[in-house]
This record gives structure tokens, sequence and C-alpha cells, in this order.
């Protein structure tokens, strides 16, 4: 595939900007990687695992000459970053992010972005629970949805150079207005890992329930509960400050649902409890038919269901 930026600028270089370092490289779409990251001992196992080109020591220093900088570290940090990077910004480059929640980002960053930069805000949603320079590989984005939240305003030709870029990588490009954005990721992923932090912290607290039958007796249902709640609590932090008001809608509306199925359960009202978990079903079968997950029974893993 052919080059569709010469220099590329990686602002934090954890999770997300290594697996698209490794993809880049696999696509030689970048002529350079340059990254940088917050502490030096980042910085120096990001030069010795070697998928950037150059690994400086700050974001100031990685955008300069930059066609593309891309933003990832937490969402709460993006304001800063973009701030120290403003006025060192080639004109004509893209910045963009690959932030959890988009409108608080934008509202963040977009006050520090200079005349003839070109801002275009995205959301690769796809991730694991593991974080850091280590944990990234090439296919993270393959199959995956990028979504980008770009201002009506950005030129049409930068735009699609951008999602060319992504489709580079495997994903599949889509565009989403910020709030809108933000509230579907409150229900398919911001809610739920809340849940099952909650969950978890429960079965810790439960202490009729000793911590080694919880684990010893760890079901699917539980493992993958514990499997999100050990997602890094730096991002997930910053997740919920950020859409603050969308989670709590979802959550608002999930409370209900909760106490609706917890009377069903107290009243003996079988139907209601069967009815709803054939309407949830059809959901579950609808993700697989369109390609986002695997229908092998414990998502395709060997062992120990339940
Ligand atoms: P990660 O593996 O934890 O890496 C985060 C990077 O940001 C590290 O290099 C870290 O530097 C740097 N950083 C942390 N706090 C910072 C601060 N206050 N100022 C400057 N730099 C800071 O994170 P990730 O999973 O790649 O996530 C990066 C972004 O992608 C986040 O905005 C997240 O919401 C988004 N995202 C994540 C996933 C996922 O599943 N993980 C999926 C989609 C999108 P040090 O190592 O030096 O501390």
């Amino acid at each position: 595939m052919a080059q569709i930026y010469e220099r590329v600028a990686l602002i934090g270089l954890g999770l997300i900007a290594s697996s698209m370092a490794y993809a880049m490289r696999e696509k030689g779409l970048a002529g350079e990687i340059v990254g940088t990251a917050r502490s030096s001992e980042t910085r120096d196992l990001a030069r010795e695992i070697g998928f950037c080109d150059r690994v400086v020591e700050t974001a100031a220093e990685a955008v300069e000459g930059a066609d593309l900088v891309v933003l990832c570290v937490p969402v709460g940090a993006m304001g800063a970053v973009a701030e120290e990077i403003g006025s060192h910004l080639q004109s004509g480059a893209v910045l963009s992010d690959v932030g959890s929640t988009k409108r608080a980002v934008i509202d963040a960053v977009g006050p520090h972005v200079p005349e003839g930069v070109h801002l275009i805000p995205a959301h690769p949603v796809a991730g694991t629970e593991q974080s850091g320079p280590r944990s990234g590989f090439a296919t993270l984005f393959e199959n995956r949805w990028l979504l980008m939240t770009p201002d009506e305003g950005v030129d049409p030709e930068v735009l699609a150079r951008y999602k060319s870029y992504w489709e580079a990588m495997g994903a599949l490009v889509g565009e989403m207005e910020p709030d809108h954005h933000d509230l579907v990721l409150a229900v398919t992923s911001h809610a739920p890992h809340l849940i099952a932090y909650t969950m978890v912290g429960v079965a810790d607290d439960l202490r009729r329930v000793t911590d080694s039958e919880v684990v010893k007796y760890s079901a699917a249902g539980f493992r993958d509960f514990t499997r999100i709640a050990a997602s890094d609590p730096t991002m997930w932090r910053d997740v919920f400050l950020a859409n603050k008001d969308a989670t709590l809608e979802i959550l608002g509306r999930f409370t209900e649902e909760l106490f609706a199925l917890q009377r069903a359960i107290r009243t003996g009202d079988g139907e209601h409890l069967h009815d709803y978990f054939t309407r949830t079903r059809a959901i579950r079968r609808g993700i697989i038919e369109a390609g986002q997950d695997t229908a092998a029974p414990n998502f395709g893993r060997s062992g120990g269901g339940g």
C-alpha cells in the first residue's frame, strides 16, 4: 500500500499508539513515525521495542514537520497536550486523536488548534484491557469501527485522506455528530464498563463468598466482567468524567430496568424475565451477524464455560 503521510507524530505511546505504529509499518502508510510519551520509562521502553522510527523527549518536538499528529493520551490529558503543541503544528497538518469520548476532547483541544491546521477528532472502537507500549499489535483495528466526528467545515479532501489512512489499517470508517457518538458509546462501552467494575467490586466486598471461591468457580459471565474491570484506571476515570451526562442518562435507565427485573424475580413473574431475555438474545444475534463478534461458544475461547 502507498504512503499516505510523510511524517506521523504519535503523542502518548500506549496500546492504541503502538498498535497504530505496527499497522502503519505493516502497510507502509507513513514515511516516518515519530513518538513521544510523558515519562522517560515509557519513552525508553518504546525505543527498546522499536515501533517508532524516532522517540523524542517532548510533544512539541514530536510534532515538528509532521503532516499527521495523533493524540493518544487519556481524554483528560488532551487539552494540556494540545496547548503544548499548538504553536508547533505545521500549517496544513491534520490533528487527530483517538479519545474514547468526543465532545469533551473537542472542547479541550479546539481552542489550541491554529489557523491552517485541520482538526479531525476520531475514536477507534477497538481495544483490549491491556495498556502501555508492550500491548499493541498490528491487527487491533481490523474490521473494527473508527468513528470520526469532524466539524462541518473540514476540507473534504483532507477528510477523505484521513479516512483512507484508517481504512488502510483495516478499520471500517464512519462519521457521527460528537454528542451522538458520546451517547452511543455510553450505551455500548462506558456504562457496561461501569457495571463490570461494580460487579467485580461486589464480589470482592461479599464476605460470605471467599476470594478464592470467586476465582476458583469463576464462571464465564464473571470472568468476562473481571477482564473488563482490569482496564486501565486512568483511562476509565477520564472517560466517565468526560462523558458524564450521557453515562448518567444510560445508568438511570439501567437502574430502572434492573429494578423491574428485580421485581419480576421477587414476584415470580417468569414471563417478564423470559420476554426480556428473548429480546436481549436477538441483540446478541445482531452483533454476530454484523461480524462484530464470534458465534463460537464462550467467545471462541477453550475451557470452562458456565
Ligand atoms: P495507554 O496504553 O494507557 O497509554 C497512554 C499514554 O498516554 C501513555 O504513553 C502515557 O504516558 C500517556 N499519558 C498518560 N497520562 C498522560 C498525561 N496526563 N499527559 C500526557 N501523557 C499522558 O492508553 P491507550 O489504551 O493507548 O489509550 C489512549 C487513548 O485511546 C485514550 O484517550 C483512550 O480513551 C483511547 N482509547 C482506548 C481504547 C482501549 O481499549 N484502551 C480504545 C479506544 C480508544 P506514560 O506511559 O509515560 O505515563
